[in-house]
């Protein structure tokens, strides 16, 4: 009630005028917002129109992150993306640019704190401390000039697409619940891959049936063309490279760990 009547008083205090006020709250909110230089990210950004501002993570957001499961990491991080990634519809966020943009968004709020990862290198036996910052992270990068018109070894020809998070939520719909969309059962990762075609041989494909044309291919050419994505996608790769004093280099996973997205400041 107190707090109530206070902000009450802020808005006469300020004349009333809502106009007056819409504006002010608008450019309280532009100042939270920050530029985002859409070159470094794992998609350079060559796929969208327009700017786009990120935000600091909140206390909230900080909360959800460091208490994520497997059930539930795509829900927060799609959830805290739609709250401080503007500009630009969550949906239509590249999957490729997903995690490079949580981390991103990790590293602006603590001012790319380092975080401490132990290691024993395999090679001399040193145990080591790791700081992680930002530019640890290991990005394949989209390439300026892709070709996204393909020729498969049996000759079709498709259109790639890469994925975005609209693409992601629907394929994770069809995983939930199989039985709705297919009389077999559906591979995960074969229906990964088929989130790649866009369109056969001039025509716009679904996710089911990109899924079914990836199903019934020949060998070749589905060795072929998974080999062919797996080397141009782009996104965070699921480690980061620590070199030892002895020259060895360490391959340690990316941390998703609670105490990352809420590091013990001194
Ligand atoms: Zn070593």
């Amino acid at each position: 009630m107190q707090s109530r009547k206070i902000e009450d008083e802020n808005i006469m205090n300020q004349g009333g005028n809502l106009a007056d006020i819409a504006q002010a709250l608008m450019r309280q909110q532009k100042k939270n917002d920050i530029l985002l230089n859409k070159s470094m990210l794992p998609s350079k950004g060559l796929l969208y129109k327009g700017d786009i501002s990120v935000k600091k993570l909140t206390t909230i957001d900080i909360k959800n992150l460091s208490t994520v499961t497997t059930d539930t990491v795509d829900g927060v991080m799609n959830g805290i993306l739609a709250r401080n990634v503007s500009g630009i519809q969550v949906n239509d966020i590249l999957v490729g640019d997903k995690i490079w943009l949580i981390f991103y968004l990790r590293s602006i709020t603590y001012d790319d704190y380092p975080f401490d990862i132990k290691y024993t290198c395999s090679e001399c036996g040193h145990n080591g401390i790791f700081s992680m910052k930002f530019s640890d992270l290991v990005v394949n990068q989209l390439q300026d000039d892709f070709k996204y018109d393909y020729t498969m070894k049996n000759g079709d020809v498709i259109t790639i697409g890469f994925p975005t998070i609209g693409n992601e939520v629907e394929t994770n719909m069809v995983l939930r619940e199989p039985e709705k969309y297919s009389m077999t059962p559906i591979d995960e990762e074969l229906i990964n891959i088929a989130n790649y075609i866009k369109t056969l041989n001039g025509v716009n494909q679904s996710i089911m049936s990109a899924y079914r044309y990836i199903e019934t291919l020949d060998a070749p050419s589905f060795s072929n063309f998974a080999n062919y994505m797996a080397d141009v996608n782009f996104g965070v790769k699921p480690y980061i490279n620590i070199k030892c004093d002895c020259g060895n280099i360490i391959q340690a996973p990316l941390s998703f760990s609670a105490e990352y997205f809420m590091p013990k400041i001194k």
